[in-house]
C-alpha cells in the first residue's frame, strides 16, 4: 500500500464526514433560497426520522461490517486479489474503473431492488417519502444498507480496487446522492449538459414518483449513463416537476411515512401494494 493510502485510511472518517456537512450545508441553503416544490409532510418530523434512519443505519453498519468497503479493499491489496492485480492495471486507470465499476453494480443493485418483492419491501421506505429533499438521499433502511455494502465488498474482491479509489467513490455517491434529492432546480441549459455527466435532481425526481412506470426508470445515483445504456431513461414526469405526486400511491397523505419507528417496521407490516413488483 502506498504511504498515501495509509495516511488516507487514518483520516477516513474525518474525510467523509467534512464531504458530508459541506454537501449537507451547502443543499440546505439552496433549497431555501430556491426550492423546486413546496413540501407538504410536517418538515421537522420528516427531518428527523430521516436523519436518524441515516444515523441508525450508519451505527448498524459499522457493527456489522467494522472494516466497510476501504477495509475490504485495503484486504484486497495486500493478497493482491481481484482483476486489476491481476491484469497489473496502471494505478489511475484502476482508479477511474473502480469509480465506474462501482456504479456500475450500484445501477443494477437498484434494478434488482425493484424487481424482488422481498426487496422491494425494504426498498419501498426510501420510495414512500411523502416529499423528496436532501433529506430523502438518507432515507434507507438498515437492511438495504446492508446488503448494499455486501454487493460493493463482493464487487471489490472481484475487481481488486484500490483503496482510494473505493473511498472516492463513497465520498462521491454521498455527494451526488444528496445533489440529486435537492429540492432545487437548475436552469434548463446547464441541467441538459450535466446530465451526460451526473445524475441530476430533475432525472431522479421522475424516480419518486407515485407512477409505477415512473418509479420504475432513472435508476442511477451518480452516473447517468447505464439508464441511457439499459433503456431504463425517462427525460420528464407526465406533469410538471411541480405538480408530481411523490411517494407511494398506498402511502399518500399518510403521515406515518415520516415516523422513524414506521420506517424500521414498514417491510415487514403487509400492506397492499400499488407497484407491480
Ligand atoms: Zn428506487
Ligand atoms: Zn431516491
Amino acid at each position: 500500500m502506498i504511504s498515501s493510502e495509509l495516511q488516507l485510511l487514518k483520516h477516513e472518517s474525518m474525510i467523509r464526514f467534512s464531504f458530508f456537512l459541506t454537501m449537507l450545508l451547502a443543499m440546505r441553503l439552496w433549497e431555501i433560497i430556491a426550492p423546486c416544490r413546496r413540501l407538504s409532510a410536517p418538515r421537522l418530523m420528516r427531518w428527523f426520522s430521516n436523519i436518524g434512519l441515516l444515523i441508525l443505519g450508519t451505527i448498524i453498519l459499522r457493527a456489522i461490517f467494522p472494516i466497510a468497503a476501504v477495509g475490504v479493499a485495503m484486504f484486497a491489496e495486500k493478497q493482491q486479489w481481484g482483476l486489476f492485480y491481476t491484469l497489473s492495471i496502471p494505478y489511475w486507470q484502476s482508479i477511474v474503473l473502480t469509480i465506474i465499476g462501482l456504479d456500475f453494480t450500484t445501477y443494477w443493485q437498484h434494478v434488482i431492488f425493484h424487481s424482488f418483492p422481498v426487496l422491494w419491501q425494504l426498498h419501498k421506505v426510501h420510495h414512500a417519502d411523502l416529499d423528496f429533499d436532501v433529506t430523502t438521499g438518507f432515507r434507507f433502511h438498515p437492511l438495504e444498507i446492508l446488503l448494499s455494502m455486501v454487493g460493493k465488498i463482493l464487487t471489490i474482491l472481484l475487481l481488486g480496487t484500490p483503496v482510494t479509489a473505493v473511498l472516492i467513490f463513497e465520498v462521491l455517491l454521498n455527494a451526488t446522492s444528496m445533489f440529486n434529492h435537492g429540492n432545487v432546480q437548475l436552469p434548463s441549459k446547464l441541467e441538459s449538459l450535466l446530465r451526460w455527466i451526473v445524475v441530476t435532481p430533475d432525472m431522479h425526481r421522475i424516480h419518486h414518483s407515485t407512477i409505477t412506470q415512473e418509479t420504475d426508470s432513472n435508476f442511477g445515483f451518480n452516473l447517468p449513463w447505464w439508464d441511457y445504456l439499459f433503456g431504463t431513461y425517462r427525460p420528464w414526469p407526465s406533469v410538471s416537476h411541480q405538480k408530481m405526486a411523490i411517494g407511494l400511491t398506498e402511502y399518500q397523505k399518510d403521515l406515518r411515512v415520516a415516523q422513524l419507528q414506521w420506517m424500521l417496521v414498514l417491510p415487514f407490516l403487509k400492506q397492499p401494494s400499488n407497484h407491480n413488483a
